[in-house]
């Protein structure tokens, strides 16, 4: 069965930690071993979060502004693909090799086109960055035209758009790579977002795509029969946090679009998990996705863990 993997932030960086490459690389180790484990029967397509990564990249640009010029976020977004391709790309080809079936591994800097008319470009959501001053903001907001927001009394932070994926750029060749048995890494942190120009060639935008709608195009474009959200809860619930709160074990797309219409599941974290799940199921035939905790995924396959959602039960 081929796979496409999306690998939460907690695979990579855990809540708490500094971010050394060390840590990263520990977290990574425990990721790679259920990788490794799903890659000996099946066929593998692997895309990551970036936010804790690309927070720490922007800071660096930002803080070195005086020294060298900063990238814009479109490019921190590529720097902070390369990064995590590669620390996965290190672990991976190592507990292959550990395992007796070393495959190659290969990490793909993706741009994912969007619409430069998507409404969110009108009503920009997604903080970025560190916390400034209000009159930081004031400056960038006059000067840049940009938008800035007061966040929960943390101080100000610049936000961005965060606009529906359209298609991956890079998707013939990924495919290509699947089909000569590569590992890959592609459309970390949602992709790249870009928009067409006029003469056929694509603008970089300040903007941020959702890493699990993002992995829903992938798992499309690659045709997986499984879509895999590895986080770092159980799977889906109902009534989240309270004490009654429930499982979901197995799910039509039906079911659970109502689940989300009711507001079960919070915009931003699970909301768009479900809503991967739906697209990409509901796109194929004999598809399914499955929402599960990091170290459960090999169990969530058998059936024995997560939220599977299907198209009929
Ligand atoms: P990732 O880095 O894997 O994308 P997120 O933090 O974005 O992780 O999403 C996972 C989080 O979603 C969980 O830690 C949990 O706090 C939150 N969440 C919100 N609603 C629900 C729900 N209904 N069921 C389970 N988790 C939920
Ligand atoms: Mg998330």
């Amino acid at each position: 069965m081929r796979i496409t993997v999306a690998l939460g932030g907690n695979a990579l960086l855990k809540a708490g930690q500094e971010g050394t490459v060390g840590e990263q690389l520990v977290n990574l180790r425990l990721a790679c071993r259920q990788l490794v484990e799903l890659a000996r029967e099946h066929d593998l397509v692997i895309t990551h979060g970036n936010g804790p990564q690309v927070g720490k990249i922007l800071l660096q640009n930002e803080m070195a502004a005086d020294q060298t010029p900063a990238m814009p976020l479109d490019v921190c977004g590529a720097m902070s693909q390369g990064q995590i391709g590669y620390l996965l790309q290190q672990e991976l080809h190592r507990a292959m090799v550990a395992a007796g079936s070393p495959h190659e591994v290969v990490t793909l800097i993706t741009r994912v086109l969007v619409d430069p008319d998507d409404p969110s470009f009108q009503n920009p959501t997604k903080p970025i960055g560190s916390f400034y001053s209000a009159e930081v903001a004031a400056h960038y907001m006059k000067e840049k035209n940009e938008t800035w927001i007061e966040d929960s009394g943390r101080g100000w932070r610049k936000v961005v758009p965060s606009p529906q994926p359209q298609r991956l750029l890079e998707e013939k060749v990924i495919k290509q790579l699947v089909q000569s048995s590569c590992l890959v890494i592609a459309s970390g942190g949602g992709g790249i977002p870009v928009v067409e120009e006029p003469g056929g060639g694509y603008q970089g935008i300040e903007a941020v795509i959702d890493k699990d709608l993002a992995a829903a195009l992938l798992a499309d474009a690659v045709e997986s029969q499984l879509l895999l959200i590895l986080t770092d809860v159980p799977g889906a619930y109902l009534h989240y946090g309270t004490p009654n709160q429930q499982l979901l074990a197995e799910v039509t797309i039906e079911e659970i679009a109502s689940y989300a219409a009711a507001g079960h599941f919070a915009a931003g974290s699970m909301g768009p998990k479900v809503e991967a799940a739906i697209r990409f199921v509901s796109r194929g035939k004999g598809r399914c996705a499955i929402i599960t905790a990091l170290d459960s995924a090999t169990r969530a396959l058998q059936g024995k863990a997560g939220t599977r959602v299907v198209a009929v039960l």
